[in-house]
């Protein structure tokens, strides 16, 4: 059964011996950020670049305890995971300009670990994969996508027998191999960043979670023991909010992933599964993902495809789905498996923006399971529009998020249904 405190690959092998000082006095900010995980401590560290280094952060628990400490550490290209969605608020252009946006990507993550010397295994190749012919042809189309805005990395699409050139398993008759993405130790990556922004001075507070907030010109936020009193506010909490800011609770939905971790596998079976140490998903509307890691074990991720539950045997549940690719580990042991929540708005696309009639009170949200990559790139533009401001602020935060009614009684009805819808659509749109 999942609890949020089951041990994970991320909290086994991390790298920094990082802790913060509890909030124990009232103190004033510029910033104040509430959330510790790769969205509250980019946009500082964006802040911080910029010069704004008189920030707080709040962490409820400790860094990375949120979606950042538990994720497949997939790197993966764009934003959102349908655009069509998107393009019927942005028009064309707006497309253009978020698929430019989305091109930031992998490069922001490598710029922080090259500038900031950051211990957090990046490897370079990522492999889309198809099961049938319709998944075929919209690989074929996503590498003249991928290609039209991307020229220096290495896209190719594969077919037939070729696709073991990246993968070993009989599962898949296609593949798009894109080394532009890759994957990364996401707590080891988080905590390093976490260290750069501490090193500009900023002020960060683990075990210290906000209680209550008052609104005003100045932003109020008070924890357990201490206060912050600043001019602008940053809500950072993904799906652990706990519907303490009502407005931004109304706008996603909490589901969940699950993942296992193999006990470390002898070289000759890495380079078996996987000939480029990379990354994998295939392109249903819910996928199996899965990466080798620095020590040599498989992590295999994968959510419920239709009906909303939490797996009572994780290990079991995921090593299924695993043996379904990879049936010849069937004899390799299983260490460990976890889970968490990760919130989705209906439309699939992170929410950022402003509370209503407040300003100065900005927030980040909905990354709907793809989030390390895209935090990335939406703390950047969200940095620029909670400092001098940017034409790309303008064009994300113009993006309309639905409340999502009922969820607070009927939640797995409701994504029992929205999972099923979105599977239908799969046959349309080329990824069943
Ligand atoms: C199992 C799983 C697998 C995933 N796999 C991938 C993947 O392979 N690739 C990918 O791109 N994305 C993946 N994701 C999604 C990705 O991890 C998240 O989108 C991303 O980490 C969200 O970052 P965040 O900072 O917004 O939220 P979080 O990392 O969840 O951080 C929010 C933080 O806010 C804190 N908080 C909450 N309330 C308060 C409060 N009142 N006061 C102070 N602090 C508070 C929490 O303790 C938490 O640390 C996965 C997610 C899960 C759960």
């Amino acid at each position: 059964m999942i609890t949020l405190e089951t041990p994970t690959y991320y909290s086994a092998t991390k790298k920094y011996n990082l802790s913060f000082p509890t909030l124990e006095q009232d103190v004033d900010a510029d910033v104040v950020v509430i959330g510790g995980g790769f969205s509250g401590i980019n946009t500082a560290l964006e802040l911080a670049e910029k010069g704004i280094t008189n920030i707080v952060v709040l962490e409820a628990r400790y860094l990375g305890f949120g979606g950042t400490g538990r994720n497949g550490g997939q790197i993966m290209a764009g934003i959102g995971h349908d655009l069509e969605k998107i393009k019927q608020q942005v028009g064309d252009e707006g497309l253009r300009q978020i698929f430019e946006i989305s091109e930031l990507g992998a490069g922001i993550i490598k710029d922080r670990i090259a500038k900031y010397s950051i211990d957090a295994d990046f490897c370079h190749g990522y492999g889309y994969m198809g099961f049938n012919a319709r998944q075929e042809k919209t690989l074929r189309a996503w590498e003249k996508d991928f290609k039209s805005i991307n020229s220096k990395d290495e896209i190719r699409f594969m077919a037939g027998s070729e696709v073991k050139q990246i993968i070993g398993s009989d599962a898949y008759s296609s593949a798009l191999l894109h080394m532009g993405g890759g994957h990364v130790h996401s707590l080891n990556l988080l905590l390093g960043e976490a260290k750069a922004l501490a090193g500009h001075g900023v002020r960060i507070f683990e075990h210290s979670p906000a209680l209550e907030v008052s609104y005003g010109e100045r932003i109020t936020v008070r924890t357990g023991r201490g206060s912050v009193r600043a001019a602008k506010l940053l809500w950072a909490c993904d799906s652990f909010l706990n519907k303490l800011e009502p407005e931004l609770h109304k706008t996603t939905v909490n589901t969940y992933a699950f993942q296992l971790m193999t006990e470390p596998l002898s070289d000759e079976m890495i380079n078996r599964i996987s000939p480029i140490r990379g990354a994998y998903s295939d392109i249903r509307p819910v996928i199996d993902y899965y990466r080798v890691t620095n020590e040599n074990r498989l992590l295999f991720g994968a959510a419920t495809p239709f009906v909303e539950h939490i797996p009572l045997d994780l290990k079991a549940w995921n090593r299924n789905l695993m043996l379904k690719i990879f049936p010849y580990l069937k004899d390799v042991k299983i260490d460990l498996a976890w889970g968490g929540p990760m919130a989705t708005g209906a439309n699939l696309f992170p929410q950022i923006g402003t509370l209503s009639g407040r300003p100065n009170a900005f927030y980040v949200q909905g990354y709907a399971g793809f989030g390390v990559t895209p935090s990335h790139i939406i703390c950047k533009v969200l940095a620029e529009g909670m400092s001098e401001g940017s034409s790309r602020y303008d064009l994300i935060s113009s993006v309309k998020h639905a409340q999502i009614l009922g969820k607070d009684h009927i939640r797995p009805l409701l994504l029992t249904a929205g999972k099923s819808l979105h599977q239908l659509s799969g046959y349309f749109n080329g990824r069943r």
